[in-house]
């Protein structure tokens, strides 16, 4: 008989059904399948899940829980919730992730770095006016995290021209890249930045990080991508540092609440771009490949993909 492992989503049902497709393809040998389809009499034999936004209480019926398996890379909802190590969370570490990463953060680097929303808001007003051009060469790009999706990304624009920083919790040594940590490496890396791209999960550490003293530290006229979760800002803090001018745009695809609410202040400013969590979606592809790899050496050999630290929280 083949082993259940249960797919636990809060997903809307059509893509659960190609999850399930998708990965039941890559792994023949599994019984994938929706967990309110698995029969409680089958709870106890399970060892391992595939999980996507999971409800926890879905999770806690399974007493004999190994592991865990996110189809996301940002899993910091369910380390909270299951912070005693006892269930192992595994999180997506795709290189194709890395790639739609880096392209997300080219692209909307050289949107704020031609100007676009300065020029479309003067297209709004049929301003024909130009301004003035810095090439990348005299211009820094700075990425809070430089891991899996930071350091490809962080490479990526190096390649483009632009001088590149990046600050993470130890210390790095990437050539041709700046690399700081700690809070004074912080504030020595935002004073210089003219583009901050956020690529940092969000722990205990992380929770505002960005608060309205931090903000301050920026070059003056810099501007913000957060491609990692709205929490890592402090909303409030931005919008004031982008009324006084001193952050001059912010992109943002994260927020504290998504869909962000209608009535929400942040839709309807001008300087501030509002992308609907797409910089980067798992590809069904590689993931399920990547999945069905660790299940089939754990099936082979009992060894657990490398797994969340608890502590560190990422
Ligand atoms: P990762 O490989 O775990 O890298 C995290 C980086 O952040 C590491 O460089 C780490 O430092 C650094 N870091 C963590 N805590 C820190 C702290 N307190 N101070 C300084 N640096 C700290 O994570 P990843 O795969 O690159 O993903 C990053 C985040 O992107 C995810 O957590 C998720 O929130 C977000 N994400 C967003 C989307 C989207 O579509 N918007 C998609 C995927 C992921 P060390 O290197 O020293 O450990």
């Amino acid at each position: 008989m083949k082993p259940i492992v249960p797919f636990i989503s809060t997903l809307p049902n059509e893509q659960i059904k190609h999850w399930i497709k998708v990965l039941s393809k890559k792994m023949p040998k599994e019984k994938i399948i929706k967990f309110s389809k698995v029969k409680k009499k089958d709870y106890e034999n399970i060892k391992l899940a595939i999980v996507a936004n999971p409800k926890p209480e879905d999770i806690n019926k399974l007493n004999n829980l190994v592991w865990i398996q996110s189809i996301w890379a940002g899993v910091e909802r369910l380390v909270s919730r299951f912070n005693d190590n006892t269930i192992k969370i595994v999180r997506l570490v795709d290189p194709e992730m890395s790639r739609t990463m880096s392209e997300a953060v080219l692209s909307w680097v050289l949107y704020l770095h031609r100007d676009m929303p300065f020029y479309k808001e003067q297209q709004n007003q049929c301003i024909w006016k130009e301004n003035f051009y810095i090439k990348p060469s005299d211009k820094t790009v700075s990425f809070l995290g430089l891991g899996q999706l930071g350091k490809s990304s962080a490479l990526k624009i190096l390649n483009n021209g632009f001088n590149v920083c990046g600050w993470s919790r130890t210390k790095k040594k990437i050539k041709r890249i700046k690399c700081f940590t700690g809070e004074k490496g912080l504030k020595k890396i935002l004073k210089i930045t003219d583009i901050l791209v956020c690529l940092i999960p969000l722990t205990k550490k992380t929770n505002y990080l960005l608060n309205y003293k931090r903000l301050s530290y920026l070059k003056k006229g810099a501007s913000i991508i957060n491609f990692a979760r709205g929490r890592i800002i402090k909303t409030i803090d931005l919008v004031k540092h982008l009324n006084s001018g001193n952050i001059k745009h912010v992109v943002l695809d994260v927020f504290e609440k998504e869909p962000l609410p209608k009535k929400h202040v942040l839709w309807k400013h001008p300087r501030v771009t509002i992308l609907p969590h797409i910089s980067a979606n798992t590809d069904y592809g590689t993931a399920s490949l990547i999945v069905a790899n660790n299940i089939k050496n754990y099936r082979r050999s009992g060894r657990i993909p490398k797994f969340v630290n608890t502590l560190k929280q990422y």
